[in-house]
C-alpha cells in the first residue's frame, strides 16, 4: 500500500452521525493503527524537518494527539488551543460559527512569544471556521504562522480556499469528497 491507502484505508466513515445525512470520518481507527499513525505523523512532519518550527498549535480534541507527536518529531515544542474556559493562565479568546450558533476558542497570551514559527494543526478541514479561528488567535499573539495541515480534507466545503485567501500555506494528506 502507498502511504495515502494507508491512510485512506485506516479511516472509519459513520454514515449519519452526528446527524442524519453527515458521513463521519473517524480517525480513532488510524490512531489505533500503528502503522497509520507513524504514517500520518512522518507526512504532517517532513516538509517541516530542519526548517527551525518553534512550535506546533493543535486544536482541542484531535488536534492534540496528531500535533503533539509531530511536535516531538520536529523538536517542537507544543501549544494547545481549547473551547473557552479550560485555560487556566491569561489567554486570547476568539468567537467562531458553528453550522449552529457560535462558539469560542482560546489560547494562552504567552503560548507563542512573538515571531516564533509555528504550524498549526487538526485532524480535519471541513468549512475551515474554526481553522480560521485558530489562525486569528495566532495572529493576536504574534505567531509567525509558516503552515496549516490537516490529514483529511474535505474539498467540498472550501477550508482550504478560505485559509489561503488568509495567506496561509495548507497542507493535507488525504480527501474525501
Ligand atoms: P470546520 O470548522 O467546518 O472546518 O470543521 C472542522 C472541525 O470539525 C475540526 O476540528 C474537526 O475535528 C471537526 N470535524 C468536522 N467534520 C468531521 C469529521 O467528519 N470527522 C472528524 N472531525 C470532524
Amino acid at each position: 500500500l502507498s502511504a495515502k491507502d494507508r491512510l485512506l484505508s485506516s479511516i472509519r466513515t459513520i454514515p449519519d452521525y452526528p446527524k442524519p445525512g453527515v458521513q463521519f470520518r473517524d480517525i480513532t481507527t488510524l490512531l489505533g493503527n500503528a502503522n497509520a499513525f507513524a504514517t500520518a505523523v512522518e507526512d504532517l512532519a517532513q516538509p517541516f524537518i530542519g526548517s527551525g518550527i518553534d512550535k506546533i498549535a493543535g486544536i482541542e480534541a484531535r488536534g492534540f494527539i496528531l500535533g503533539g507527536a509531530v511536535a516531538h518529531r520536529l523538536c517542537a515544542g507544543f501549544v494547545p488551543i481549547r473551547k473557552k474556559g479550560k485555560l487556566p493562565h491569561d489567554t486570547v479568546r476568539v468567537a467562531y460559527s458553528l453550522e449552529y450558533g457560535v462558539d469560542e476558542m482560546e489560547i494562552h497570551r504567552d503560548g507563542v512569544k512573538a515571531g516564533e514559527k509555528v504550524i498549526l494543526i487538526d485532524d480535519l478541514i471541513a468549512t475551515g471556521g474554526t481553522a480560521e479561528a485558530a489562525v486569528r488567535l495566532l495572529g493576536q499573539i504574534g505567531a509567525e504562522l509558516v503552515a496549516a495541515c490537516f490529514v483529511i480534507d474535505l474539498p467540498d466545503l472550501g477550508g482550504r480556499r478560505k485559509l489561503e485567501a488568509l495567506g496561509v500555506p495548507v497542507r493535507t494528506l488525504i480527501a474525501f469528497e
